[in-house]
């Protein structure tokens, strides 16, 4: 039976040229980047070209590329890290803001850290789930070390306006800083004091830090850090067609982070452990690839979604779309879709029985029955939730398959 895989969300194959570039370093070219001998020079080069390629692909310098274990550790890093940091200064209890539908990593650390005394505002999202910026801009304090806004949804494909949301958070920040008095420019310890009582943000003049998670973004949207105006950005290798276990983490300043993991100092310090130099080069190449393609895939993606979708709608009348509509700010590849009259549950495993893979929402929360914190955030959990299916489509799908998938859809329904 041909299998047909819908769940490119949930994560991709190895592209056979990333798989190539990876295989020497599992091989002969298995040395440690750390040793000084020839072996670990080669491993060291190969690091260095796979950082230096990721850095050029979002306009950023090698050096603020952190490699991490996942998209899950580098969205830690940056919450957990950038509070260690804020904390260490003694300037009070620190605020974070995130959305209402970050993915699990960001939600359950926001959680996590509110347990330990953070303050957390979980920002509420429209019936499209788009964030809230007014609210945003009205909860801006002096407190607020970090906004963490995902760029492109995981479940329902709405793209975030990151680049409003710096423009927001900059504003907020030259606000503060004209706010310094003029005593600040004295020396001499006094004048410290009175510069610290003057101080516009209680964290200093960079908070708050914007970070974003562009896991499910980079494959089809501009990824440019300055264009973006980001302080912080998440990226996994396994959504583009790189291998599991590695992330990376764009920072800034290094300074805006402390460590989680602590040990031999790789990664500037800021995640020790011997690099994972095979899937680290696998992830160079995926990144290369997939900037190289990233017009080429948003067409091509696009039409296919719109033909899986039209043909939905005939067959399944009433289908409509959980999140924004296609061809507006929403992920090309991303169908979350209600199908009224069907149980996903069980149509899940009827598609999956007729060779076609798809999901109810994300994969690492598939185990939990409870219901998705993302269709409650947009009002559409209960009824629509138990109706509704998630078709991702990727760089392999092609029309065929997608006539294919409508077809056993068809029988399934009749
Ligand atoms: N962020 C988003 C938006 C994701 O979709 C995912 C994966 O599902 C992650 C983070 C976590 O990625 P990883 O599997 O690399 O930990």
């Amino acid at each position: 039976m041909e299998r047909i895989y819908l769940d490119y969300a949930a994560t991709t194959p190895l592209d056979t040229q990333v798989k190539t570039a990876m295989e020497p370093f599992f091989g002969t070219r298995f040395g440690n980047p750390g040793s000084l001998h020839s072996f670990g020079q080669e491993a060291s080069a190969a690091v260095f070209g796979a950082r230096r390629s990721i850095a050029e692909a979002i306009g950023a310098a090698y050096e603020q590329i952190i490699f991490t274990g996942s998209a899950t550790e580098a969205n830690n890093l940056a919450l957990r890290g950038a509070v260690r940091v804020a904390r260490r200064s003694g300037r009070g209890r620190p605020q974070i803001i995130v959305s209402q539908i970050e993915h699990e990593s960001i939600l359950e650390t926001a959680r996590s850290l509110e347990s330990d005394g953070v303050r957390v505002l979980y920002l509420p999202v429209s019936s499209e789930g788009f964030i809230d910026i007014e609210k945003l801009k009205a909860n801006l304090s002096e407190q607020t070390i970090l906004v963490s806004i995902i760029y492109a949804h995981n479940e329902i494909g709405s793209i975030q306006p990151i680049a409003e949301v710096s423009r927001i958070i900059r504003d907020f920040r030259n606000r503060r800083n004209m706010r310094a008095p003029a005593a600040v420019i004295k020396r001499g310890a006094r004048a410290r004091t009175r510069k610290e009582k003057g101080m516009p943000h209680a964290f200093g003049t960079t908070y708050p830090l914007l970070h974003t998670d562009a896991v499910q973004a980079f494959s089809f949207l501009p990824a440019d850090v300055s264009l973006l105006g980001v302080d912080l950005m998440t990226l996994s290798a396994h959504k583009i067609y790189g291998p599991k276990g590695i992330g990376a983490l764009y920072l800034k300043n290094q300074e805006t982070v402390a460590p989680l993991v602590t040990g031999g100092g790789q990664e500037s310090g800021l995640r020790s452990g011997t690099e994972n130099v095979p899937a680290i080069v696998g992830f160079g190449e995926a990144v290369r690839m997939a900037s190289r393609r990233r017009a080429k895939e948003d067409t091509y993606v696009s039409a296919l979604s719109l033909r899986l979708f039209s043909g939905l709608k005939k067959i399944v009348p009433g289908a409509s779309l959980n999140g924004p509509p296609l061809s507006s700010r929403r992920l090309p590849n991303n169908l979350h879709i209600c199908l009224p009259g069907v149980r996903a549950g069980e149509f899940l495993i009827q598609l999956d029985r007729a060779g076609v893979s798809a999901s109810a929402g994300p994969a690492c929360s598939s185990r939990s029955a409870a219901p998705s914190p993302t269709l409650r955030a947009i009002g559409r959990s209960g009824n629509y939730e138990r109706q509704s299916i998630r078709f991702t489509l990727g760089r392999p799908t092609t029309s065929r398959e997608i006539d294919r998938v409508l077809g056993i859809i068809k029988n399934l329904r009749q």
